[in-house]
């Protein structure tokens, strides 16, 4: 006899006193599942028909492997695990639930009554119910960002009831933000993000309370914006806001709901949860400003955000609600390329900087400084010597001798490049190998898409010794003062 344990689906679990798994004593799998079924006859006439044959719409899995593909009856190890994966339609309530519904209208809530319709399919649902809808009108969340992430993350929040939604972002709408960007439309492209997702919004739901803070979240301003809000949903996508975003809601006590995106894959994580680690006790230091692409350089596949954004989401909401376990001292992976989800945990750190027991960081910091980013607003490298496209143009015509390299990714390579310039491509990755073939008589100008990245590469050629010049405003500007055919991305 082996000890096993069966896990109950949601629609069975009303014929096991409300339990998510059931233990049972026995030999084989379909004996499991009689123990299982013997004191409950309808429970059993869920799972088998008359002649005690499986029904067709319900499979049980013995571990990962379905009963019906295995040979025969399977005998049991100890510890075994049986699943029963019933079909499920869909969110459309039955009669029954319809029912019940009904009547929670006639109680005094603190709902009114376009509200209990407009949220009847929460209020149905036990870990929401009345009570829970109330919360989540009460709830105050703030979303750093207004982009990919924050896209889904603001639309569900909104449709969910959350009460007062605060959003901070400083950009406007972009052409190639709309492939992930769903809070935004083409007819919004030009104008402030926060106003677009401020009028999508409020078309969803106008009963949530959208407060906008347009300005780039820093030090001088965190704690002031992010005090007062239950949860902060971190959908940045720079090293330092993220440090900052960490930094002042551990300092606030507030919990985090963590999310980042790379092409296809992502991570989300809920940190400075009760007794829960933080981003800093995961990742002491940000990588070197080189080696971290942001979204516009590496790419993303437009549906993650999508993903990622939604899971955060609903870890929003079950903190709200306080059900259900939350995604605090684990984080989720998410490989989109491979559809796998894999989950690994992660401790609170006892020397943490800032969540530890001796914290270093007792107040906010540079966060720029901090993450070795040494960039201006417009997106240009401070000390470093910059060239003007215009004047780069000029050179080419007087037949000047210098080197033009790209520092950029084949890919970006691919969409366009100076190369009828005489531009050499040498990615950031590859660059240290190649610092010593470039020829140190002859004078260096380098340029990316926008001239952050080079201004990187410039810094390291002038501290060998070389001749470097930044391209300023990189091949964008390029496209837009030189050669307004070139495609640009
Ligand atoms: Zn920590």
């Amino acid at each position: 006899m082996a000890r096993v344990s069966i896990r109950i689906p949601t629609p069975l679990r009303p014929f096991v006193n409300g339990r998510s798994s059931v233990d049972v004593e026995a030999q084989t799998a379909r004996e499991a599942l009689t123990r299982l079924t013997e004191s409950n006859e309808r429970l059993r006439a869920q799972l088998v028909d008359d002649d005690g044959e499986l029904r067709n719409f319900v499979n049980i899995y013995v571990g990962t492997s379905n009963l019906r593909d295995l040979p025969e009856d399977p005998v049991l190890e100890e510890g075994a695990e049986l699943s029963i994966i019933p079909s499920i339609a869909g969110g459309r309530a039955s009669e029954v639930t319809e029912a019940v519904g009904s009547s929670v209208e006639a109680e005094q809530v603190g709902l009114t009554t376009a509200e209990l319709r407009r949220y009847s399919r929460h209020l149905l649902i036990p870990e929401v119910g009345v009570e829970g809808q109330e919360r989540l009108k009460r709830a105050r969340v703030l979303l750093v960002g207004a982009g990919g992430l924050g896209s889904p993350i603001a639309l569900y929040l909104t449709a969910a009831g959350v009460g007062t939604i605060g959003m901070v972002d400083h950009d406007v709408v972009d052409f190639t933000n709309l492939q992930r960007q769903i809070l935004h439309d083409t007819s919004s492209v030009g104008t402030a993000k926060l106003e677009s997702a401020r009028a999508r919004l409020h078309a969803i739901n106008p009963d949530v309370d959208v407060e906008t803070f347009e300005t780039r979240l820093d030090s001088g301003n965190a704690l002031e914006i992010m005090q007062g809000w239950e949860v902060v949903v971190d959908g940045s996508d720079n090293f330092p806001t993220r440090y900052l975003v960490n930094d002042a809601a551990v300092l606030l006590g507030i919990p985090t709901v963590y999310g980042a995106i790379f092409r296809f894959e992502g991570q989300v994580s809920v940190f400075g949860a009760e007794n829960g680690p933080c981003y800093r006790c995961l990742f002491r230091e940000p990588p070197p400003a080189e080696l971290a692409p942001s979204c516009a350089d590496a790419g993303v596949f437009g549906v993650l955000p999508g993903i990622v954004g939604t899971i955060q989401a609903t870890e929003t909401i079950k903190l709200i609600l306080g059900q259900g376990r939350p995604l605090s001292g684990r984080i989720l992976l998410i490989d989109a390329l491979q559809m796998q989800f894999r989950e690994l945990s992660i401790h609170a750190d006892p020397s943490c900087p800032v969540c530890g027991e001796n914290p270093t960081i007792t107040e906010l910091i540079d966060y720029e400084e901090f993450c070795g980013v040494n960039v201006d607003r417009d997106g240009s490298a401070e000390g470093v010597p910059e060239i003007e496209v215009t004047q780069l143009q000029r050179w080419l015509d007087e037949g000047r001798d210098f080197q033009l390299i790209d520092v950029r990714e084949p890919y970006e390579w691919q969409i366009c490049n100076l190369e009828p310039q005489g531009a050499r491509l040498t990615p950031l990755g590859v660059f240290p190998t190649v610092v010593g073939e470039l020829d140190p008589a002859t004078p260096l100008v380098v340029y990316c898409r926008s001239g952050a990245r080079s201004a990187l590469a410039v810094e390291k050629l002038r501290e060998a010794g070389l001749d470097a010049i930044n391209l300023k405003g990189g091949i964008l500007a390029w496209a837009e003062e030189v050669d307004e055919s070139m495609p640009t991305y």
